[in-house]
């Protein structure tokens, strides 16, 4: 993550094994491995075919499980999902944590969610006007709502039809008592991938990095509009829409800062797409200079492929502490700073005297960007020169990632004059859109680039506070509240 983690985060990371004995384990190892999802809560629901546990709780998944050996026994069972999470709707309170237990006349089912639903208020009115009763404030209760409804039950495909009711980001587990099933909206906006473990068990998770921690080897991604399905005869695919409704929209964020360098889909890898993205950056803005330094660890893969194109040498001119803990993650803007100057250190040694281009993977409201380059200087650097492997962040995301207000990020109403200034740098430039989308292998229409054009494929009330559900106050506290 780069120095901008505690600006822009990623509501969450799913993950899912069917038929395997050690499904709660690889489960654990899968969501350690998709931790840069989210580090607010982490939990596992397990079925032995019959009966359904479920286990969570606030902080990273070593810290949820840090009982260990214990916990991850008692859910023992061959069928599991798990869930990290970051609260992109619903406060950061363990009622929240998923995956969300409940139980309806058709049995248990426990849901795991990443994505952000825009009606999720709009429907949470509708169902408490009928009655219902809510115990969290996260948007994916209502999907179990939706689920519940007698008139839901009796279509003959009962979740294909409950699909058909959200609107938004979305990429859903279901853990049933007998299967799982998981879904990913028709515009496939978050990623979600099919694998196979060496002894045949099916395996699903947001991505591949997940596959590697355990062994398993990538299939392919759930495709947009589908379901899968994973029970005792294997794996089975269904569509919830029509052809003609599927509008790929992959969120372009994910390619150029969440997802794990190892990790592959959108058709390619990660880090080999941030490379190309180095390279085309260094054909746009080069710069005269003597080296060439990524803000850690998001801004690493860009600043080598810029440093190939450019033949200017790359260096480690900052490092990144790995133990700063969740403490310090805040939304506060002086907490932020702090957490900033603990997580990355200048290497005086490598910028001293030098004219340094600085590459990182975005800028959101760049005053950890001014502080870093500020840093830069007091190590002796002669001129800084920032290159951003992105455009300009100008639009609000309402599908599942967590940006500032629109009149906090740094580019909006600002030309790159008035950027330039405000960085305290020698130059600026940002990769034209154009220029991004001709670095990624699938058409420029099949992804996501609102957040610099304010198209939204998805239509969105631009005036509707993403958290209107958070307009229900459920005050209960938990140990997250003294911590
Ligand atoms: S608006 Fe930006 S961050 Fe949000 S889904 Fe689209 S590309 Fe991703």
């Amino acid at each position: 993550m780069s120095e901008m983690a505690a600006e822009k985060k990623e509501s969450c990371g799913l993950f899912a094994i069917f038929g395997d004995p050690e499904a709660v384990q690889k489960t654990f190892l899968g969501l350690h491995a998709l931790q840069h999802r989210g580090q607010e809560s982490a939990g596992i629901a397990s079925s032995d075919g019959e009966t359904i546990q479920c286990y969570t709780g606030m902080g990273t998944v070593r810290r949820v499980f840090r009982a260990g050996k214990s916990i991850l026994e008692k859910l023992s069972n061959p069928i599991a999902i798990g869930h990290v999470r970051y609260s992109t709707s619903g406060a950061s309170k363990l009622i929240n944590s998923q995956p969300f237990l409940s139980e309806y006349s058709h049995g248990q089912v426990a849901v795991a969610h990443n994505g952000n639903l825009i009606n999720a208020a709009l429907l949470r009115d509708e169902y408490e006007a009928y009655g219902s009763i809510f115990k969290s404030t996260s948007d994916t209760e209502i999907i179990t709502h939706l689920l519940a409804k007698p008139t839901h039950i009796s279509k003959p495909d009962q979740l294909a039809h409950v699909l058909n009711h959200l609107q938004g980001a979305y990429c859903l587990l279901f853990l049933f008592a007998d299967r799982i099933e998981a879904a990913r909206d028709p515009y496939g906006i978050r990623p979600l991938c099919i694998g196979l473990t060496e002894k045949g068990s099916y395996v699903i998770a947001s991505e591949t990095c997940a596959f590697d921690a355990i062994g398993a080897k990538f299939i392919r991604e759930v495709e947009p509009g589908e379901i899968v399905r994973l029970d005792q005869n294997g794996l089975h695919s269904r569509f919830f829409v029509t052809p003609e409704t599927i509008t790929p929209a992959h969120c372009t964020f994910e390619h150029i800062y969440f997802a794990k360098q190892n990790s592959s889909f959108f058709g390619e890898n990660v880090h080999e797409f941030r490379k190309k993205l180095g390279r085309r950056l260094a054909i746009e803005h080069p710069a005269d200079a003597d080296v060439v330094i990524p803000v850690p660890d998001s801004g690493t893969s860009a600043a080598i492929g810029y440093a190939e194109q450019s033949k200017i040498p790359f260096d480690m001119g900052m490092v990144r502490s790995h133990y700063v803990g969740r403490t310090f993650i805040s939304p506060d803007q002086k907490q932020r700073e702090l957490e900033v100057k603990l997580k990355l250190a200048v290497v005086r040694e490598v910028v001293d005297g030098k004219r340094v281009v600085v590459v990182d993977d975005s800028i959101v409201r760049g005053t950890t960007t001014r502080g870093k380059i500020r840093a830069i200087r007091l190590a002796g650097a002669r001129e800084v020169h920032m290159r951003v492997s992105c455009p300009p962040l100008r639009f609000p995301c309402f599908y599942g990632v967590d940006f500032p207000t629109k009149e906090e990020l740094l580019a909006n109403n600002r030309n790159l004059e008035e950027i330039k200034e405000f960085l305290e740098v020698d130059s600026v430039g940002y990769m034209p859109l154009e220029g991004l989308l001709s670095c990624a292998v699938l058409p420029p229409d099949h992804y996501c680039t609102a957040c610099w054009t304010g198209k939204y494929k998805i239509p969105v009330d631009v005036a509707v506070n993403k958290f209107a559900v958070e307009r229900h106050q459920l005050v209960m506290f938990d140990e997250t509240d003294w911590e």
